[in-house]
């Protein structure tokens, strides 16, 4: 089935984002934009942008503002007409702006922003439990989502890693960051009354099904 998706998702590192995005795009073939991602690609490839990112993503903390949306920039610009579902991104008011006037140049406005809701004790054991694909970004999950062959991707065979940033002391730093700089983008976009709330516990199916009904489809 086709739906033309023009939305970001947001939450909580953790939430479920990265899930709900790539299934998206399976079912729908709507592009998933995660700067979390791309800027982790940028790393492995040692690119200027990877060498500038590195030190904030191992703390835990944002990258600056304007790598990001220059990243974000060029991504959208390049997107089809089965519209984005952004993934970790905006993460602060400034990317909230940003993103405003690239949609509005590019003619693509954005029709609502689903806000993911899991309490912190579920996030943390998310987090912590979470291994992933360096390859091709299949998430896993040692207690929920246990791969075939123990660590190894079923999609792609390569090894899963923990990454640093879900180690103890980088996620409670996310954590952090994510309550004083990116929570308040909530407000920006209930004001604008594009937020919707979406109880991000249960089978990801009933998550999927939940973000599509949230945007009254
Ligand atoms: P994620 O995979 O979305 O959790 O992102 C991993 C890390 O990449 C974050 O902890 C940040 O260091 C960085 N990052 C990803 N997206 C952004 C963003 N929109 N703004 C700033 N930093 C970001």
């Amino acid at each position: 089935m086709r739906l033309i998706l023009r939305i970001v998702l947001f939450g909580p590192p953790g939430s479920g984002k990265g899930t709900q995005a790539s299934l998206l795009e399976r079912k729908y073939g709507t592009a998933h934009i995660a700067t979390g991602d791309i800027l982790r690609e940028a790393v492995a490839n040692g690119t200027e942008v990877g060498l500038k990112a590195k030190s904030y993503m191992d703390r835990g903390e944002l990258v600056p503002d304007e790598v990001v949306i220059a990243i974000a920039k060029d991504k959208l610009a390049s997107t089809d007409s089965n519209g984005f579902v952004l993934d970790g991104f905006p993460r602060t008011i400034e990317q909230a702006e940003a993103l405003d006037g690239v949609l509005d140049e590019l003619g693509m406005p954005l029709e609502a922003v689903v806000n993911l809701r899991v309490d912190q004790d579920e996030l943390i054991k998310r987090l912590s439990g979470r291994r992933v694909c360096p390859a091709c970004g299949e998430p896993y999950h040692i207690e929920s989502k246990i791969s075939k062959t123990p660590g190894k991707c079923d999609q792609c065979g390569a090894d899963l890693v923990h990454r640093d940033d879900d180690k103890p002391e980088a996620i409670s730093n996310r954590l952090k960051v994510y309550e004083v700089q990116t929570a308040p983008v909530l407000d920006y976009y209930d004001r604008k009354g594009l937020l919707r709330n979406v109880e991000a516990v249960g089978s990801i199916e009933e998550i999927s099904d939940r973000i599509v009904g949230s945007l009254g489809r």
